[in-house]
């Protein structure tokens, strides 16, 4: 599994506009006082205007990734009080139903490349997406490849 340190400063970078220098140790993330630890809580993620409804407990099941982990209050809006992420709406439903599922499925539709880039910025590693999608996932990072090189 890939570390949390390779995508956190650039997940930070965006939820506070600025791009890090790097080496630096990170701060950690600002966790709201007034947000006590209930058993569970239903969360609100806003993604470019769709909104989104979770468990929390549904996303701390991968606490490596982006929305498992403390990470995700850079993104907090206190005065509306939901997630906000300036991402690809259409993508994220399948990120959001990784989390549901366990299994993470690839929409043949979408570019391979945005695809790519959403996975790598909320922290899930392609090496989980289910064997019904693996196939055509794998062709289509093939595809790339020859028409990159
Ligand atoms: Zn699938």
């Amino acid at each position: 599994m890939a570390s949390v340190a390779a995508w956190l400063p650039f997940a930070r970078a965006a939820a506070i506009g600025w791009v890090p220098i790097a080496t630096h140790p990170l701060p950690p993330p600002p966790i709201p006082k007034d947000r006590r630890k209930s058993d569970d809580e239903k969360l609100i993620i806003n993604v470019s205007g769709r909104r989104f409804e979770t468990w929390r407990n549904t996303l701390e099941k991968y606490p490596d990734t982006l929305l498992g982990s403390n990470e995700r209050e850079f993104f907090y809006d206190e005065e509306v009080r939901e997630y906000f992420f300036d991402r690809d709406p259409d993508i994220f439903r399948h990120i959001l139903n990784y989390y549901r599922t366990g299994k993470l499925h690839y929409p043949k539709h979408e570019c391979l490349t945005s695809y790519d880039e959403e996975l790598a910025f909320f922290g899930i590693l392609p090496d989980v997406i289910g064997d019904c999608c693996y196939e055509d996932y794998r062709d289509r990072k093939r595809e790339n490849a020859e028409r990159l090189m």
